[in-house]
């Protein structure tokens, strides 16, 4: 059956079982930051329930004063995938879409480690689907905030590439079908405030769009 999309709200367009971020993938952002960049790639993790769908709120959380957005390529692996060659690589994904890493700023320097920065609930916008037919070499990822461009990179940019990415990652933990890799965001993270739209697109792919929201609970 098919539906307009206009009457119809979209999910979160896939479940994994782990979202494996990248940080400091590229350098100008890793300059924006006062950090250098690393030697190999910097992985770290957001949990499953900071899934986010295209159009849902992003909620401020009361802990944090400074959260920002961060533009991203995302990478849905297609099948098992564990300690492949660059070669192989490829054949692990099934295809592509947009990730906005929304990051309490603030509490990541505070913490130093990125588990709570990363964390919060709405803190994974993922969508608005999933492309399967790109040219991967090609792609530009762009974020807007009210519509005004905040970041814009073609993934050329990208100290290390999505082949090496997914190579490097599976060879420290077993990559399952449906598991997402955000690639790293390039440069111009800024705040997300009350009221604000955030949108990230990845060419070829679509415009993934959230409006941002106070914590409103008591
Ligand atoms: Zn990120």
């Amino acid at each position: 059956m098919r539906i307009a999309q206009a009457g119809a709200r979209l999910l979160e367009p896939v479940t994994p079982s782990k979202i494996v971020c990248i940080g400091r993938n590229y350098a100008a952002h890793a300059k924006e930051l006062g950090n250098d960049v690393p030697d190999e790639p910097l992985i770290f993790l957001k949990p499953p329930s900071s899934l986010l769908a295209p159009g849902a709120a992003i909620v401020l959380p009361r802990a944090s004063q400074r959260v920002e957005h961060e533009a991203e390529i995302g990478i849905v692996i297609g099948k098992l995938t564990r300690a492949v060659s660059l070669d192989d690589a490829l054949q692990a994904v099934y295809g592509i879409t947009c990730i906005n890493d929304v990051t309490a700023r603030d509490l990541q320097r505070k913490d130093v480690q990125f588990t709570r920065a990363k964390s919060f609930d709405t803190f994974c916008p993922v969508g608005p689907w999933i492309e399967t037919e790109l040219a991967l070499d090609s792609l530009v990822v762009s974020g807007r905030v009210n519509g005004e461009l905040r970041q814009h990179a073609p993934v050329s940019d990208m100290v290390f590439s999505l082949v090496k990415l997914i190579a490097f990652i599976s060879h420290v933990m077993t990559l399952e079908a449906g598991d997402l890799i955000a690639t790293g965001t390039p440069e111009g993270v800024g705040p997300l405030l009350a009221g604000d739209s955030a949108e990230v697109e990845v060419s070829g792919v679509g415009v993934l769009r959230n409006p941002v929201t106070a914590d409103c609970a008591d």
